[in-house]
């Protein structure tokens, strides 16, 4: 299975992350530390690998690490990731479950003050980074991908594609068996307000329910003999 022989023509270049041969998860990782494949490393503190069972049947995909996940060098540890946990149970899925990553794995953020301000990572840098998550891809082989947010579903089905359009769906895709894109969870916490901020999470809710119909569906499924 190879990105590249996808034919998705908008997707990112790839690029020369040092990927190992035969990976698995712990050398990919270690090698991952040392990614110096775009300039994104100079300004985070770490990278931030994926984290999650090898056997993990569903894999969530986000944009990046945010502020406190580049300095706990963990995805997902932050606001948005409590909010996703909150929606994963809300769904009935098990967080334990979930290998849980970002296509691009170091935090890209500019100053504001003394704080550190997300800055969306861009085509080059998304290209750069998307060799680590083919790799997390190849070596855990998840049932169902969840793209979370538009860098997500864009890196993986190229820049014409719509999330407010396509949530919810599940998305034809050689990647993985079943393919659902929804939004960030960090979209979420940008509400305006409370009553919009609770219609979102319902819908968030209501995209991660289709994963977990589908993972169900993929569990009963005769083996192949
Ligand atoms: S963002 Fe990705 S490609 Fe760029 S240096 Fe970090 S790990 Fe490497």
């Amino acid at each position: 299975m190879s990105l590249a022989s996808l034919g998705h023509d908008t997707r990112p270049r790839l690029s020369q992350a040092p990927v190992p041969p035969n990976p698995t998860l712990p050398k990919l990782r270690i090698a991952a530390a040392g990614c110096r494949a775009c300039d994104l490393w100079k300004r985070g503190t770490q990278t931030v690998f994926g984290e999650g069972s090898r056997h993990a049947p569903v894999m969530l995909v986000g944009e990046q690490p945010g502020n406190d996940e580049d300095l706990a060098g963990r995805p997902f540890v932050g606001p948005a990731g409590r909010l996703l946990d909150q929606a994963l149970a809300a769904a009935g899925i098990d967080r334990s479950e979930t290998y849980v990553t970002n296509v691009v794995k170091h935090f890209k953020w500019e100053p504001r003050g003394k704080r550190r301000i997300h800055n969306k990572p861009n085509w080059t840098e998304i290209g750069a980074c998307l060799p680590w998550l083919h790799a997390e891809i190849q070596t855990t082989r998840p049932r169902v991908i969840v793209c979370l947010g538009a860098t997500a579903a864009q890196a993986l089905f190229g820049k014409s594609f719509r999330v407010t359009v396509e949530r919810g769906k599940v998305l034809p895709s050689l990647l993985a068996p079943y393919v659902v894109a929804t939004v960030h969870p960090s979209s979420i916490l940008r509400a305006p307000d409370d009553e919009t901020r609770h219609r979102e999470m319902r819908l968030f809710i209501r995209d991660l329910m289709k994963a977990a119909e589908v993972l169900a569906l993929s569990d009963e499924r005769p083996s192949a003999p």
